[in-house]
């Protein structure tokens, strides 16, 4: 009767070890190896098959990234991101994550049903217009599906009633999917109608310490995209909807961005072109000539004083006691238009090139060819791909087997390159011979380095690998 007092756990567990059992008899037991013949990465293999009946593909990064099976449209504006594709923005995230708190900066998450009383008291609910996903629950209450997240953020603050000046300043931030109704959406995750979005929310007690936030959170965006190995442009910008008097955004340079932006050619001033009078054509700090380039729009900051914080009387208590509004800055990063803009901006025409620290996987292992000459090195490749994460440990969960060994070198190496692996580690017929050697091809955005190395060159290589 013992048996029938079990817990339906521990049948469960009965029953996974029986399936084990059964899975290893017929040789399915995975064994922990990532291999790429397991990988569902749906690689397209004529262009025309990649972008859909009727539909057209804008950008580079979009194309490669259908057609490299990251991505697969779920409809206009929105993706589905495949395995790799997520590493690299979980990856993204880690990162950010970790330059927020390096600036104080604390991590929460606020629903995206967002009620629509909230936006109704800062009249946004009207202003934002077309571009809010409004809906309705079932006893008619207004809903949207959060774009920005001032007002919750304001309230949440202005529910404390006894906050101290001396609990300032708040930095509070959250990475959430985001919506946004465009009306054309386009140019794959550059312009999605829902999106992947940093939202930093910070509360001071002076104009004076909210402009020194507002100074730390740029320094924290500038090693985002030093980190990332992105050469970025800071221009200063309209505060559009949003509000506030200071603005700066953020900006990859590409053709296929979608804001004119204005560049000293001397100094470091910058400025989207929509913030600044018609017909300038000369730095307004040095005079030098200002030149256009296009750029994609990848941050965004803003230094929002008092605009929500009166809405909702978010206060604090000063040094006598007295309550105070707190003086706000909100700061965008755009995640899932990070990722794709930095692939549109590094790749090549036909093959993808990663910020090194983000790649889905930093090493790509070739195995010989199933009944070539050189197929004894096999064991070899499996070896390698054990001892490296064991050597570096940095590098664990980084590397991927590619055993589709009934495909020559040359054909996986070409999928490799597509697929833009920073390190691509070859075991050929040079690993066999008493002076052993692996082809090793180095892939960075500036060139493709090809080494032969020794196991422990290899090793070392590897160790100057940045990962997050
Ligand atoms: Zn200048």
């Amino acid at each position: 009767m013992k048996m029938f007092t079990c817990s339906s756990a521990k049948l469960l567990a009965l029953f996974s070890t029986e399936m084990a059992h059964t899975c290893a008899f017929r040789r399915y037991v995975h064994d922990g190896r990532l291999r790429v013949s397991n990988m569902f990465q749906p690689m397209a293999t004529r262009q025309s098959n990649v972008a859909g009946k009727g539909k057209e593909l804008t950008c580079k990064s979009q194309r490669l990234m259908l057609q490299t099976g990251l991505i697969r449209q779920a409809h206009p504006g929105a993706y589905h991101l495949m395995g790799p594709a997520l590493r690299a923005v979980e990856k993204l995230v880690r990162l950010v994550d970790q330059e927020m708190a390096a600036i104080g900066g604390q991590k929460v998450e606020m629903p995206t049903l967002t009620p629509g009383e909230l936006w109704k008291a800062t009249d946004r609910w009207d202003t934002m217009g077309t571009e809010l996903f409004k809906l309705q629950d079932r006893h008619k209450a207004d809903y949207c599906l959060g774009p920005t997240h001032e007002e919750a953020v304001t309230e949440i603050v202005a529910a404390q009633s006894n906050l101290s000046y001396k609990q300032l300043p708040i930095k509070l931030y959250q990475i959430t999917r985001k919506f946004r109704d465009e009306r054309r959406p386009r140019f794959g995750l550059l312009r999605g109608r829902e999106f992947l979005m940093k939202d930093l929310y910070t509360f001071d007690t002076s104009e004076e310490t909210a402009r020194e936030t507002y100074e730390g959170v740029s320094q924290a965006y500038s090693r985002v995209f030093n980190r990332l190995g992105l050469n970025y442009v800071r221009v200063e910008a309209d505060p559009g909807d949003i509000g506030g008097s200071l603005s700066h955004e953020y900006h990859l340079p590409a053709e296929v961005g979608e804001d004119q932006l204005l560049v000293c050619s001397q100094c470091s001033f910058g400025a989207n072109k929509e913030a600044i009078a018609e017909n300038q054509t000369s730095c307004p700090s040095c005079s030098s000539p200002l030149t256009v380039t296009q750029g994609i729009e990848v941050g965004h900051t803003f230094y929002l004083g008092t605009k929500y914080s009166s809405v909702f009387n978010a206060a604090f208590l000063n040094n006598k006691g007295q309550p105070q509004l707190c003086e706000m800055g909100c700061y965008g990063l755009g995640m899932t238009r990070i990722l794709a803009a930095a692939v549109e901006v590094l790749s090549l025409a036909d093959q993808i090139r990663w910020p090194e620290v983000i790649a889905p996987y930093h090493v790509y292992i070739i195995p010989p060819k199933k009944g070539s000459k050189e197929e004894a090195a096999s064991q070899l490749a499996e070896d390698l791909y054990d001892i490296i994460p064991q050597q570096l440990p940095h590098l664990r969960g980084e590397v991927l087997l590619d055993d589709r060994s009934h495909m020559t070198i040359g054909k996986r190496l070409k999928d490799a390159n597509v697929l833009g692996y920073p390190y691509v580690v070859v075991v050929g017929k040079q690993a066999l011979e008493a002076d052993q050697k692996f082809e090793v091809i180095h892939q960075t955005e500036e060139q493709t380095q090809t080494h032969h190395v020794s196991r422990e060159e290899l090793l070392h290589l590897l160790s100057n690998c940045t990962t997050v």
